[in-house]
């Protein structure tokens, strides 16, 4: 299961009342848009979430993966350059109280990918149609729609009657959001299990920076982050890094990088003279697999903190 983000504005009760959610194939200019490329890979079982006006108002389930369609006549000819198109069947649970992103942008922002991110840093959407939204981005959505939505109208009843208790486990929303969580966090537990028995040898199971090997202080970290990968980058071995909890603590917050050679680079945010303490040592060069380079390459550019 994958979740996307969908931006609906004008045409959300449309698609909505169709079952649906439908784009052109390429963009004005002629160009194939990132959003029709994403939409190719919606299948069915994933997730989307609805995004109108500044809050995420809707969830549903894809009934039918991606088509090549024509734009359905009941939508309003937004798009007047083509017809062509790429057409998702997906089932709507709208939300009773809706996820505004401003209001709770703290908490989403750090899972945001650095491309492709359904929101600007100010809160507001992006212009494109569809995007990805990552698992761990999943689940911050979900905690915030469940927090709105669910248990909302009796809270402060100690004891709920049969009849209530049964009418919750039959909530379709509740179900879809509950079902949603596990199969997220499964997705999370499953890809980082696999990633980490392939990474480990890969580095002769410790850490490059300083020799660590005790197994329960390594950690595999990714170079381009799991909420900027593609399914297949989150599994590639060659995308991570074994480093021990405080070395990777350092990696993922972007304090160190390494080059194309595999050469350490790090940020001005930490003073020379501490070098020593954190086990840094300047210029240092470790190992690195000729597959390993186009990952540091996007960390150094992308996350490195210069
Ligand atoms: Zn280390």
């Amino acid at each position: 299961m994958n979740s996307f983000i969908v931006m609906q504005g004008t045409t959300y009760q449309e698609e909505k009342h169709l079952g649906i959610i439908w784009s052109p194939q390429i963009d004005k200019s002629g160009l194939v848009p990132h959003s029709s490329k994403l939409m190719q890979e919606v299948k069915s079982g994933d997730r989307i979430f609805h995004y109108v006006k500044g809050s995420i108002v809707a969830i549903s389930i894809v009934k039918k993966g991606c088509q090549e369609d024509n734009k359905p006549q009941k939508i309003r000819n937004h798009t007047r350059w083509t017809d062509n198109g790429y057409l998702v069947e997906t089932e709507y649970r709208e939300l009773e109280v809706p996820l505004n992103i401003r209001e709770y942008f703290d908490g989403i922002a750090p899972y945001l990918p650095i491309k492709y991110s359904a929101f600007q840093e100010d809160a507001t959407g992006n212009s494109g149609y569809l995007y990805p939204c990552n698992e761990e981005l999943t689940l911050k959505l979900l905690e915030y729609m469940s927090m709105l939505n669910i248990f909302n109208s009796d809270e402060d009843q100690l004891e709920l009657s049969v009849d209530e208790v049964i009418a919750k486990e039959r909530n379709p929303l509740q179900a879809l959001l509950a079902e949603t969580e596990s199969e997220a966090k499964m997705n999370i537990r499953c890809g980082q299990k696999k990633f980490r028995k392939s990474v480990m040898p890969l580095w002769n199971h410790k850490c490059p920076l300083c020799g660590i090997e005790m197994d329960a202080l390594l950690k595999s970290s990714h170079s381009k982050p799991w909420k900027d990968s593609t399914d297949d980058e989150r599994l590639n071995p060659y995308n991570g890094l074994l480093l021990c909890f405080n070395h990777d603590a350092l990696y993922e917050k972007g304090l160190i990088s390494f080059d194309g050679q595999g050469r350490l680079h790090i940020s001005n945010q930490i003073p020379e003279e501490e070098y020593e303490t954190y086990q840094l040592r300047k210029g240092i060069k470790i190992p690195l697999h000729p597959d390993n380079k186009p990952y540091f390459k996007w960390h150094k550019r992308n996350v490195f903190v210069d």
